[in-house]
């Protein structure tokens, strides 16, 4: 009965891995011998556990940054740059990104995101461009959950900029500890989606927005998202930005073609804006 239940552990912990990092599963089937055979050896079991689990998240992050990238240049995809430099001035929001192997792109959006966070540090000083979920490095059509569409190495997601209520510093990551989820939401005037996309069964609209909290003293810094917004837009390359509607118009960008709603059956857009080729 044991080890029943330790074989559909493992299996379960494999689809588990595999769906949050893609490559995850893979590497923990090769640790998992050198894993138990640590557990064996290490007392108090506690020791052994938490040796066994730092071991396996070193392995997958020396995965990560060594062994995917250049195998995910055959498959067309590059890595978005993980610091912030003078030249390339984009950085990911949380390290989970890049440890999860989330941060994959085709090289031409590669250069998009690059270009907009040279062109945000030329009128901002310090300013970067600050990515969430980008998409994985092998295979079109694989799912990056949670979202619909990340699956060919043309969509991306990036923070909006944030300005301390009690300072005036910019912070260019989100206030969420996810990077998602810290909403700018519709006052009573304004077009509420998230009302109405819950009122057709959409529960999972605004599910993001429920873990995080919402108190932080930040609020968006409307001169400089628009800056990045438009950079984006004015970009040949970009087919389309997701933004929630009751910003698109509270921020003047409603006559903008290529910035969309993206529908109910996605996720609420006023946390992070979406670009895609
Ligand atoms: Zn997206």
């Amino acid at each position: 009965m044991k080890e029943l239940l330790r074989i559909l552990g493992s299996i379960l912990l494999f689809f588990l891995l595999t769906a949050a990092t893609q490559v995850g599963g893979i590497v923990y089937l090769i640790y998992r011998p050198l894993g138990w055979w640590m557990v064996g050896r290490i007392r108090p079991k506690l020791l052994a556990v938490t040796v066994q689990l730092a071991g396996f998240l070193v392995v997958l992050s020396a995965c990560a940054l060594f062994v995917v990238p250049p195998i995910a240049e055959h498959f067309g995809r590059v890595p978005l740059p993980i610091r912030a430099t003078a030249d390339e001035p984009v950085r990911p929001a949380r390290w989970f990104y890049v440890i999860a192997n989330r941060h994959y792109v085709q090289p031409a959006l590669r250069e998009v995101a690059v270009g907009v966070g040279q062109k945000l540090r030329a009128v901002h000083a310090d300013a970067s461009l600050v990515y969430l979920d980008a998409n994985f490095p092998f295979f079109d059509d694989f799912p990056l959950f949670p979202h619909l569409s990340h699956d060919d190495g043309r969509k991306l997601d990036v923070c909006f900029a944030y300005r301390s209520m009690k300072a005036t510093t910019v912070r260019y990551d989100s206030p969420s500890w996810l990077g998602y989820g810290y909403v700018e939401g519709p006052a009573d005037s304004e077009e509420n989606w998230t009302e109405r996309c819950k009122e057709e069964g959409e529960w999972q609209y605004d599910m993001l927005s429920k873990i995080t909290r919402q108190d932080r003293p930040y609020s968006v810094d409307v001169a400089v998202t628009k800056d990045m917004i438009r950079f984006f837009l004015r970009d040949q390359r970009v087919d389309k930005l997701f933004l929630e509607p009751h910003l698109t118009r509270r921020w003047g960008l409603n006559k903008e073609p290529k910035l969309k709603f993206h529908g109910c059956h996605a996720v609420r857009h006023d946390d992070h804006l979406h670009i895609q080729l």
